[in-house]
């Protein structure tokens, strides 16, 4: 049978991402700086707590909403640590990962054509999302020189009739860009004059190297635009667990417990109570791993400006996106001949838009690893400049 795919669907381009990591599954021996998921085990508390509750029998469906339980612990750690309240009962909406809150909320807030901003190079699945809800997507552009930062400049004059909200990741996967109070201050003054609704996408708020990560929504005024979406999968080493929170205005939560009821009825129970674990002990091993990644984003940031790179540092998550030496056309034509060279793999900034002078590079990757790939990069960019230098002199 012919199957008839929707047109809107077939219209998306596959993640680039992807893409380049299937042809690395089929090669022996290759160092991957391209997953952006922890190397860290889950701390081995928190699994053995969700084992004890499978043993006891919890392995059922939960409220849509989520265990209460794990909703008011969420309230508090948001109160104690951002002095945000939200109320568990009707402001707090547990989704399967950051990804299934993102997907939630464009549905339930957009009307066709309305349009969302995003800053790019961002995290690959905004644009997608938006257009499967129907909306459309206007890019703003951010640049290494002043660290890929969005500014309420780029904010106004992105702004247009019809733009209804604006998706914003700090620490920002891939560019590992975060922000000071002041910057925030000032991005949340402009939200509000333009009357825009903000979703803040923090999954990496623990990830934040030189300074305390602040929320944008506990500035003033602002909770009631903002719905503040976070995760468990990266500051505690979640990924598999596939658990989420959407913190925000009670009419949007109920919207989005809507579709969640009808699309995907609850976030896995095991998850929660991992979840329920690691908000009630698991500090210390955030710290101990945020410590960790600190030592490596400061390893590779010197290392790849020494052999030729221009590589800002970057405050917070665990990548960087350094600009790739002049001599290389296109961040793919990088990462393949990295690939096949010297069996490291990288992703093509070209995966995030507008990125294709750059390569992003995961530092969620043991010292070791670091260390071997950085050798093997140098080598790469050695013999290819030899290589160019020759073909000049021809
Ligand atoms: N948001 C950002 C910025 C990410 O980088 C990722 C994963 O890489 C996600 C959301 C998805 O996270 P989750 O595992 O919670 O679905």
């Amino acid at each position: 049978m012919n199957v008839k795919i929707s047109t809107l669907v077939e219209s998306l381009t596959p993640s680039g991402i992807r893409a380049f990591f299937d042809l690395v599954l089929t090669m022996d021996d290759v160092i991957s700086l391209g997953v952006g998921e922890p190397d860290f085990k889950t701390p081995w508390h928190i699994s053995r707590y969700a084992i004890q509750k499978i043993e006891d029998g919890f392995t059922t469906y939960v409220s849509n909403s989520g265990l209460l339980e794990l909703r008011q612990e969420i309230a508090k750690y948001l109160k104690n640590t951002y002095q945000l309240h939200y109320v568990p009962e009707d402001e707090v909406l547990i989704t399967v990962g950051v990804s299934e809150g993102v997907d939630l909320a464009l549905r339930a807030l957009t009307n066709p054509g309305d349009e969302f901003l995003i800053h790019e190079p961002c995290y690959v699945s905004y644009k997608p999302t938006i257009l499967l809800a129907g909306g459309s997507c206007r890019v703003i552009r951010t640049v290494m020189d002043n660290g890929f930062k969005l500014t309420p400049e780029m904010i106004e004059s992105a702004c247009g009739p019809k733009t209804k909200g604006l998706i914003f990741n700090y620490p920002c996967n891939p560019t590992g860009t975060t922000y000071s109070k002041d910057e925030l201050e000032k991005l949340a003054k402009m939200i509000e004059k333009k009357k825009l609704f903000l979703i803040s996408d923090e999954i990496y708020h623990q990830l934040s190297y030189d300074q305390e990560h602040i929320s944008i929504a506990s500035f003033p005024g602002m909770q009631d635009r903002v719905l503040l979406l976070n995760g468990f999968s990266k500051g505690y080493a979640m990924t598999g667990w596939r658990i989420g929170y959407a913190c925000g205005p009670k009419p949007l939560i109920a919207a989005m417990t809507k579709i969640h009821q009808y699309t995907m009825l609850c976030a896995p129970i095991m998850g929660q109570f991992a979840a329920m674990e690691a908000l009630r002990h698991g500090e210390d091993a955030v710290t101990a791993m945020r410590e960790e990644y600190k030592k490596r984003r400061n390893f590779i940031v010197k290392r790849l400006n020494d052999i030729g790179f221009s590589c800002h540092k970057p405050g917070g998550a665990f990548y960087v996106f350094p600009e790739i030496p002049k001599a290389f056309q296109s961040s793919v034509q990088f990462a393949n001949e990295l690939l096949k060279e010297e069996r490291v793999a990288v992703v093509p900034g070209s995966a995030f838009s507008n990125g294709d002078k750059h390569i992003r590079i995961s530092y969620a990757s043991s010292m070791e690893k670091l260390q071997e790939a950085v050798k093997r990069i140098e080598h790469f960019i050695k013999n290819h400049s030899l290589v160019t230098r020759r073909d000049r002199q021809c």
